[in-house]
């Protein structure tokens, strides 16, 4: 297939386009750079510089078969502040990529969505039927585009496929010794700014809160190697119907406790995590895991590597500088 993938500069869209590559698909990214880095593009991928919002020109002569899609704003705490960025950018922006795909006659979309579509649930694991009450304008973004996926696949005919993603680590070190991996300006997420502080690399790590009801008091997340997600996205790609939308979660089915991983990048690292204790985060739920039963009912797709072989290859991506 020919694909569009959009955000493909960025972290999980260029470990995507790489498997698509690898995979014998022609790709075509599209990011503003925005947030995304262009050394980050695979080297056998076509790259446009330009914002999902201005596709529409250019994409009837780039004969596309399908697009995923991850271009979006996606920081939480940014979203509260400036929420008129996520429903314009994220929202509105895809609506215009939306009606683009449909002038040009593009079949199939698979969205990047997220588990934060959830909000705080007391069903754990979450299933695809677990009610969606995001707690954040980025939640309530992906969650729109979500509701607007399905009416486009009814009344348009599109195929598309929503993948709530649950905690991705992990980074993809190719065949070429070429490296896709996390590289966010502002970094937020537990395993990165863990490795930069056992490296000596970042301040120590904050840990949000001790008195959580989980069995060791701190947060449990479901995460899942970037690896098993950039498969997941090449199934749904084969998987989706015209005229349907599915969602379907991704994640482990297990969870690990912030302690479990510190632990766990402190065996990979050999150096132990310098950590102060914080007060929480607002807005974290205690536990958040997902069902993946559908996930591989659905398109057959089962997560294979755990949280030793996230933090081992996201230790490796770090540790080559970049
Ligand atoms: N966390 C932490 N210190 C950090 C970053 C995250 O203690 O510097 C905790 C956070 O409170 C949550 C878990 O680690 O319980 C995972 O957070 P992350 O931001 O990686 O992902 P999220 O679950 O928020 O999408």
């Amino acid at each position: 297939m020919r694909v569009l993938v959009t955000g493909g500069a960025g972290y999980i869209g260029s470990v995507v386009s790489a498997r698509l590559l690898a995979e014998g698909h022609q790709v075509v990214i599209v990011d503003d750079l925005s947030t995304g880095h262009a050394d980050a593009v695979p080297k056998a991928a076509e790259f446009h510089q330009l914002s999902i919002a201005a596709l529409d020109p250019v994409l009837g002569d780039w004969a596309i078969d399908a697009v995923i899609h991850f271009a979006a704003k996606s920081l939480v705490g940014e979203s509260v502040d400036e929420p008129a960025q996520y429903w314009r950018n994220n929202v509105v922006g895809t609506v215009a990529l939306l009606d683009s795909l449909r002038a040009h006659g593009v079949p199939r979309i698979v969205f990047s969505s997220s588990a934060a579509t959830y909000g705080h649930s007391d069903q754990q694991p979450i299933r695809e039927d677990t009610p969606a009450r995001p707690g954040n304008p980025y939640g309530a973004s992906k969650l729109a585009i979500d509701l607007a996926l399905a009416d486009y696949a009814r009344a348009y005919g599109l195929a598309a496929t929503s993948l709530r993603y649950f905690n991705v680590a992990g980074a993809l070190i190719d065949a070429a010794g070429d490296s896709y991996g996390e590289r966010h300006a502002t970094e937020t997420h537990l395993i990165p700014n863990a490795l930069r502080a056992a490296a000596g690399q970042g301040p120590a790590l904050s840990l949000f809160g001790t008195d959580y009801p989980t069995p060791d008091g701190t947060c449990v997340r479901d995460y899942i190697h970037v690896r098993d997600l950039a498969d997941a996205h090449l199934l749904a790609l084969r998987a989706g119907v015209p005229g349907e939308h599915q969602i379907v979660n991704l994640g482990s089915g297990a969870g690990s406790s912030v302690r479990e991983v510190l632990a766990t990048v402190g065996d990979v690292t050999g150096r132990q995590v310098p950590v102060n204790e914080a007060a929480r985060r607002a807005g974290d739920p205690p536990v958040l895991v997902a069902s993946n039963e559908y996930a591989a009912s659905l398109l057959g797709w089962r997560p294979t590597l755990d949280l030793t072989a996230m933090i081992t290859d996201a230790w490796r991506f770090e540790q080559r500088g970049r």
